[in-house]
């Protein structure tokens, strides 16, 4: 893994720093929820290979970025997001706590794909040690450890980025069923769903099709996969994302998550982002 030079590297559109994080203006939120309603009904009709390629080519060439998990379904958007650029920024946070498995198959989706700008992001050291320093927050408060392991750094991460790409999928959880192809975020950027129509069989047939590689828990029972302490595998007729924090009211991350739950504003002394390229 190499270090990423920031200023030199970084598909940035301005000269945002991605050590601050203000918080957005009620004019910069309005806009993007503006612009968000305007693309959705557009991307509605669109492929999830042609969703990429206007957003990638047409509506934000330079200014967007692909989050990933490298979880159970990762492999298809970053497949077709390979298909139109193989160096489309993917950025991966990389929370401490995922499980070896995951890392494992970042390296064989890297390799596998070609991907070329694959960025890892970690928490600031200092955070971690101020507040997670035997790290086990996640047992008393899951909200607060998602927030300082992946919540801010990635927030961070997508600062020099107007738009950013999701593999969520309408028929992954109820909470998601009613999402739109196009959103805005809580930091009035926005939020592109290539894959928003995609069913479970869908995923599966595309997969075959292209010969991609499973994650290995998927066969242990996993189709969600995040962090190891908050995950577990499903029953059969459970929902795909019931092993996700189970016994808890938690759904989300955060990152997904447009009003309330999120504070988005980084801690201003928690130093320079750890942003690393893959390989
Ligand atoms: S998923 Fe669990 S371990 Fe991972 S950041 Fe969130 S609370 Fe922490």
């Amino acid at each position: 893994m190499t270090q990423l030079n920031i200023a030199g590297a970084a598909p940035a559109p301005s000269a945002r720093d991605d050590h601050a994080a203000p918080a957005p203006s009620a004019e910069r939120l309005a806009e993007a929820a503006a612009r968000a309603a305007e693309l959705a009904p557009i991307y509605e009709e669109l492929s999830a290979l042609d969703a990429l390629e206007r957003a990638l080519t047409q509506d934000f060439p330079g200014e967007i970025a692909l989050v990933s998990s490298f979880g159970a379904e990762s492999a298809v958007l970053l497949a077709l997001a390979a298909e139109v650029d193989r160096s489309t920024p993917v950025l991966f946070g990389e929370t401490g706590m995922h499980f070896q498995a995951t890392r494992y198959y970042r390296r064989r989706l890297i390799e596998r794909l070609g991907l070329r700008n694959v960025q890892v992001i970690r928490p600031a050291p200092a955070e971690l040690a101020r507040r997670d320093p035997a790290g086990v927050l996640n047992q008393s408060d899951t909200d607060s450890c998602c927030h300082i392991r992946k919540v801010v750094p990635l927030e961070r991460a997508l600062t020099p980025f107007s738009a950013w790409f999701t593999g969520r999928k309408r028929s992954q959880s109820r909470t998601r069923s009613a999402m739109a192809a196009v959103e805005s975020d809580a930091a009035g950027r926005i939020k592109v769903n290539p894959l928003a129509k995609w069913t479970a069989d869908d995923v599966a047939a595309f997969m075959a099709a292209r010969d991609l590689p499973a994650h290995p828990l998927v066969a242990q029972g996993y189709p969600s996969i995040g962090c190891e302490p908050c995950t577990s595998p499903i029953k059969p007729g459970e929902d795909p994302r019931a092993g996700r924090w189970r016994n808890s009211a938690k759904t989300e991350c955060g990152i997904h998550v447009i009003d309330g739950k999120i504070v988005r504003v980084a801690p201003d002394d928690s130093g320079p982002l750890d942003r690393q390229i893959a390989s």
